[in-house]
């Protein structure tokens, strides 16, 4: 450690990116001991299909498997009752935290999983990894100023040397058709929510790794597919901090 960065640490000590407690002496991750051992125990759920623990699970809703994803790596199951639950915190984190820290230690869990499958079934199709996300509402990103499944795509990327394009984004709705859609809560709902960026590199050469926060029903990941199909793209595959179940 150089001497800026160790007494940088000494005015301002890093603290867990879950709970804000302050980190032991020259710890390498950005949870705390306590929080770790609680995120392991929920990554410690196994998937009731494949029969893995969640952070190896590659499993796809069926909806979703029908559209061309061919895998999802994910962290841990989330269920929104839990309310204190580290999951749970770690995600609310994320919609209100932009802290580098937070989201290169998600890039971290979540890379060796990721890396496994790009390397296995963009091989097998002979087609390259892009990494894109699930834009969020207009209205979530200009109250946070900023948008936390893009930030996890790009740490993504940049841990695995993959290139990251922003392949579809928000189309522009009047409030009345807004409200629509969003108090409607159908799964269809978001087809008119979504629309491809041309030009950003997607197309049928490769495979589209959508990043998102949280996957509950795949509806936010089937339209963004079917928004980055009008580019081309014919194969997907789906990142999530968790899963709900
Ligand atoms: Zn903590
Ligand atoms: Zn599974």
């Amino acid at each position: 450690m150089g001497v800026i960065s160790s007494l940088k640490g000494l005015f301002y000590p890093p603290k867990c990116v879950i709970c804000g407690n302050i980190l032991p002496f020259d710890t390498k991750t950005s949870f705390c001991p306590d929080c770790a051992a609680e995120l392991s125990k929920a990554i410690g759920r196994k998937c009731p299909d494949c029969g893995l623990y969640s952070n190896a699970c590659k499993c796809v809703l069926p909806v979703l498997r029908a559209e061309g994803f061919l895998f999802h790596v994910k962290l841990f199951g989330y269920n929104a009752n839990h309310r204190s639950s580290p999951a749970n915190r770690l995600v609310y984190r994320m919609k209100s935290s932009q802290k580098s820290a937070l989201y290169s230690s998600l890039a971290d869990m979540l890379a060796p999983s990721l890396s496994a499958e790009i390397a296995a079934q963009c091989a097998a199709l002979s087609l390259a990894p892009l990494i894109t996300f699930v834009p969020r509402s207009r209205d979530s990103v200009s109250k946070y100023g900023f948008d936390q499944a893009e930030l996890l795509a790009k740490a993504l990327a940049k841990k695995l040397s993959i290139p990251f394009a922003a392949a579809v984004k928000r189309k522009h709705l009047s409030d009345a058709q807004m409200k629509l859609l969003t108090a409607s809560g159908r799964f269809s709902a978001g087809a008119d929510a979504f629309e491809p960026i041309r030009g950003c590199g997607a197309g049928c050469g490769v495979v589209l790794i959508i990043v998102d926060d949280v996957l509950t029903s795949g509806a936010s990941a089937y339209w963004t597919a079917k928004a980055a199909s009008l580019l081309g793209v014919r194969h997907f595959a789906a990142v999530s901090v968790a899963q709900t179940y």
